[in-house]
């Protein structure tokens, strides 16, 4: 029998389950009789009720038991204020806290740290209280990205995570099947209640051959993401396998795991591999590693386990990547980045190179970084473009510190920020580029959506390994391609790079630094928690009011939106992540970024009421004072990027009623349920043509919501003519209890309260 063994070492009394893993996969192999993926067996381990539950991939809704949930400070706040209002005294199952986000990216580490604490205590205040009352851990700011802190110290193999961030997938470089979703599914979890997830189907990336020379884990994924693009995940788990898995260090797969975030992916996961013990034991968890690798048999895919889709790579010629600008999924090879910018007429200075984040910090990353940087550095050469390091957690920032990694980059010119998220997300204080004067930067990150990091739309954002983004932070130019093309020393010679090395682990282990955690105390009854009615970070919540039992009728279309539309655009981060916690204020935001049909413009819509053109938020605040109701209509992949809810209790909060698209991302259209909200798809997609802006919308049979069985949508042109068109929804019986409550807190709070 598997034997006992702690969980992480902060919670010594929580053990790891695989006990249930087996006896559930027992039950399943019986019921189903075929062989299981790997993804599978986690997932199916981790099943409330093997027995009857149904099972079929990509049908049926997998009602789960999560092994841990972890929340980032930005989405943390939201999801333990909807915990609070359910009015229950405990977690109940290990859960943390990490203060990441809201970090702003300006001068360096300690003095853009010190500014956090002042500018942010009131939040850092009531999170830390939160925690401490309610059984959560909490990682203080400074402590890391929340990715790389979970790889540290609680992820392990064959284990199920839930996280409120999107990169939560980044647990898969060590077999864990990590799930970013949206806070309300975090509260679900916290409270006790199965987590829901329609059953993923599983794409395979066979790999083959052995990572070498320049290339490095994030070129699988940039390779994965241009194969697939943005929506080639959706609804599925990428599960890599073949023997070129072997080649790859548990973080290089974390970081192919974390950006599998970036097309669409449920999550991503790796089969137990020795390079996973290895980290484990280098993290100070030999006994999780000697039991995994004991269990091993149950943390990869059965032979002959059958993928819905299989994408081959053979990594012996993988070389690198340079995706970009403004979508992850456009992928040029490194050898045709130069051609393809000057074809493209992309700026080609280089304005800044940024490498670190959850993506790519770990210590693999930032020796081959270094080793290139110091190459650099004995030919007298110094950085050309701003070059940037965020490391991942303090534990990488003490280890690199105490190696000599972090003094190279800053005598190559390189500024070394807080181990948070910063630039990575929007926070960051360029001095050096003016708002909308276009510049190409190059990042280690994942995400490269317009105005991610510095919040300017003509920033031209590529993403690539570490090692790459060094390398071109010297060059200083599109025009450069540092395996082939040489630089002049200052003493007028040429230099040419040779291929990165480093250490997959430090040799002499890691340094933890700084102690940053703060575990919850035994006795929780004397922990207050405050929050001001005046603050303008923190608002308790009210409850969003029940169906009023009728069909939605002739409401405005507050914006029908044209092209992408991530939650960025629905709820921009950067300077708005202050207000996570407010939920009026935040929604000041709502849907800023996205572009209206009707003009081609951002924020700016009509009044379908006074006539007038106004911004979304100010038009949606005027249908609500007036207690008109509207819906937004919406194009591909709506809601694509991350799983931050406000995008959809911003949409309720200001009187939404709809969301009608022509496909939704899986995790936002969660959340809308979850907000009461109707998130509906056209089932022709031609059909969001037949709509004009000023057309008002009728969504007819809501007495008989039912599962699987498609709603009306009356459309009136102002002439008074009208057509009907049908929408599809994926609302399953249990989602159906939440519209009609007004939202799945609604219904918790009165199931807690019976
Ligand atoms: Fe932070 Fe960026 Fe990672 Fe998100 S992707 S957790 S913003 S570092």
């Amino acid at each position: 029998a598997p034997q006992k063994v702690p969980m992480s070492i902060h919670e010594p009394n929580k053990y790891i389950n695989y006990q249930r893993i087996q006896d559930n996969l027992e039950i399943v192999r019986k019921r189903l009789n075929r062989p299981l993926t790997l993804s599978e067996k986690i997932l199916y381990g981790h099943l409330d009720d093997a027995v009857n539950q149904d099972i079929q991939r990509g049908v049926s809704y997998l009602q789960l038991r999560p092994d841990r949930v972890v929340c980032q400070d930005a989405t943390a706040q939201m999801a333990l204020l909807q915990f609070m209002s359910a009015g229950i005294p405990d977690v109940a199952v290990p859960s943390s806290v990490h203060c990441d986000h809201l970090i702003l990216g300006e001068y360096g580490a300690e003095s853009d740290l010190a500014r956090a604490k002042e500018v942010n205590r009131e939040v850092y205040d009531f999170l830390a209280t939160t925690c401490a009352k309610y059984n959560l851990g909490f990682w203080g700011p400074g402590s890391g990205i929340i990715h790389q802190i979970v790889i540290e110290n609680y992820a392990f193999p064959g284990a199920l995570i839930i996280g409120t961030d999107s990169h939560t997938p980044n647990a898969g470089g060590l077999g864990a099947a990590a799930v970013g979703v949206g806070g309300a599914d975090a509260v679900d979890v916290m409270a006790g209640i199965p987590w829901e997830l329609k059953c993923p189907k599983a794409i395979g990336v066979k790999l083959t051959g052995r990572l070498n020379g320049w290339t490095s884990p994030k070129d699988i994924i940039l390779e994965v993401a241009g194969i697939l693009t943005v929506k080639g995940g959706t609804g599925a788990i990428v599960e890599y396998f073949g023997s070129g898995v072997e080649s790859v260090s548990a973080t290089g797969m974390g970081t192919v795991c974390n950006m599998g975030a970036e097309i669409g992916a449920t999550t991503s996961v790796f089969p137990f591999t020795e390079s996973m013990h290895r980290y484990l034991v280098s993290t100070g968890r030999p006994q999780i590693a000697d039991a995994s690798r004991a269990f091993a048999h149950n943390l990869r895919a059965d032979e002959g386990a059958h993928y819905d889709e299989v994408v081959e790579i053979n990594l012996s010629e993988l070389e690198p990547r340079i995706n970009g600008p403004f979508t992850p999924d456009l992928m040029t090879p490194l050898a045709k980045f130069k051609a393809t910018a000057q074809e493209k007429a992309w700026p080609q200075d280089i304005s800044a190179c940024l490498i670190g984040s959850c993506t790519n910090s770990s210590y693999e990353d930032m020796s081959r970084a270094a080793s290139l940087a110091k190459e650099a550095l004995d030919a007298g050469l110094k950085v050309k473009a701003d070059f940037i390091v965020t490391p991942g957690s303090e534990q990488i920032r003490a280890t690199t510190e105490r190696d000599g990694l972090l003094e190279i980059f800053r005598q190559a010119g390189g500024n070394i920020l807080a181990n948070a998220c910063g630039p990575c997300i929007g926070q960051w204080a360029r001095h050096d580029i003016k708002k909308g004067e276009r510049n190409t930067i190059i990042t280690s990150y994942n995400r490269n959506f317009t105005g991610r990091n510095d919040g300017n739309p003509a920033t031209h954002g590529f993403v690539a390994s570490p090692e790459v983004v060094t390398a071109m932070a010297f060059g200083g130019s599109t025009d450069f391609n540092p395996i082939t093309d040489t630089l002049t020393t200052p003493s007028g010679k040429p230099f040419k790079f040779t291929p990165p090395n480093g250490a997959e682990l430090p040799a002499r282990g890691f340094d933890a630094g700084q102690d940053t955690y703060q575990a919850p105390p035994t006795d929780r009854s004397g922990v207050s928690v405050q929050v001001s009615p005046e603050s303008q970070r923190l608002q308790l919540l009210e409850p969003f009011v029940a169906w009023d039992g009728k069909d939605v009728e002739n409401v405005p279309i507050l914006i029908k939106v044209r092209g992408k539309c991530t939650t960025d655009h629905i709820s921009m981060a950067g300077p708005w992540l202050k207000y996570r916690g407010h939920l009026d204020n935040i929604s000041n935001n709502m849907l800023i970024g996205a572009t209206n049909s009707e003009n081609g413009e951002a924020n700016s819509v009509r009044n379908q009421i006074t006539g007038a053109f106004d911004a979304v938020p100010a038009t949606a605040r005027d249908y609500k004072a007036r207690g008109v109701r509207w819906v937004v209509v919406g194009d591909e992949n709506y809601g694509e990027g991350s799983s931050r809810e406000h995008a959809a209790m911003s949409v309720r909060f200001l009187g939404g009623a709809a969301v009608i698209v022509k496909s939704f991302a899986r995790i936002h259209e969660t959340n809308l349920k979850k907000q009461g909200l109707l998130p509906l798809t056209f089932n022709n997609p031609a059909d969001y043509d037949r709509i004009n802006p000023d057309d008002k919308l009728s969504i007819l049979g809501l007495k008989t919501l039912t599962p699987g069985k498609a709603l009306t949508l009356r459309v009136t042109k102002p002439s008074g003519e009208n057509f009907d068109i049908v929408v599809d929804h994926t609302f399953n019986e249990n989602q159906i209890t939440w519209f009609k409550a007004g939202s799945a807190l609604n219904y918790i709070a009165a199931a807690n309260n019976q």
